[in-house]
């Protein structure tokens, strides 16, 4: 069973999302599973302090690297070959093909910051890969896992009903998705693009190849160009 661990301050936002819908119906099918692991736990003093002022001074709070390494070393087996990701604006961008790369494997550990981050010295200390969810600052890593989460677990086998729609979504093919439509078939005056209603299964493959290249050029032309040839092949062929 693919497994996700969770570390984080705040325990209570989980499984949240992740126990509706999809992932919700997965997780109660045992497709995968969940495990939280409360960071305060292994925070210091009576208060069970998990964070310190910043070496060098300035705004915020850190998380302490012991203390961290505290919750990792009890929450996680030695023998344990997860990614552990450190949900950080600071990491790699995190792109479907992560996705179906954690998917394939047997899990992931999420490690959730707050404040301003953790001390840099947990990350070689423990091995963590840094991943960001785009180029923007949430006030906490537990949105992120959660996105991070969603992502893996719709791809895991029997989770998505139909497992063709994992196949041809967005960047799947280095491309945005093509429109969908559906009925009715006239609607506030718009109609369906006839092609789609015409039962010429040919002619639907060949619109919507070109809808997806048409949308990616122009909302996204950096996806084109990040997957290089086989793209720009299959539109010289047009
Ligand atoms: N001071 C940091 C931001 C801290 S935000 C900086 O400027 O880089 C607090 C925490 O929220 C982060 O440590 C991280 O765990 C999480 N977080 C914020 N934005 C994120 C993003 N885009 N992707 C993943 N995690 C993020």
């Amino acid at each position: 069973m693919w497994r996700a661990t969770v570390f984080t301050l705040f325990p209570e936002m989980f499984p949240g999302p992740l126990g509706i819908s999809l992932s919700g119906a997965g997780l109660a099918r045992e497709l995968w599973s969940i495990e939280i692991r409360d960071i305060r736990a292994h925070g210091q003093g009576r208060h069970r302090a998990v964070d310190d002022m910043p070496a060098g001074g300035g705004p915020g709070m850190v998380i302490r690297a012991d203390v961290l390494a505290a919750s990792l070393d009890a929450g996680l087996d030695e023998a344990d070959r997860r990614p552990r990701v450190l949900l950080s604006p600071r990491g790699a961008p995190f792109t479907q093909a992560r996705a179906r790369a954690l998917a394939a494997g047997e899990g992931a550990v999420l490690i959730c910051a707050r404040f301003e981050g953790v001390d840099e010295r947990i990350v070689a200390a423990r091995g963590l890969e840094e991943v960001s969810i785009g180029d923007f600052v949430l006030s906490g890593g537990e949105i992120a896992a959660m996105a991070v989460c969603d992502a893996c677990v719709r791809l895991l086998p029997g989770v998505m009903g139909e497992q063709s729609s994992g196949i041809e979504e967005s960047f799947e093919a280095g491309l945005l998705e093509y429109p969908h439509y559906t009925r009715p078939r006239e609607w506030e005056g718009r109609a369906i693009p006839d092609v789609l209603l015409s039962g010429d299964h040919a002619k639907i493959k060949a619109w919507r190849e070109a809808a997806a290249l048409k949308v990616t050029r122009e909302r996204r032309p950096d996806l084109l160009k990040r997957t290089g040839s086989e793209i720009k092949d299959q539109a010289k062929h047009r």
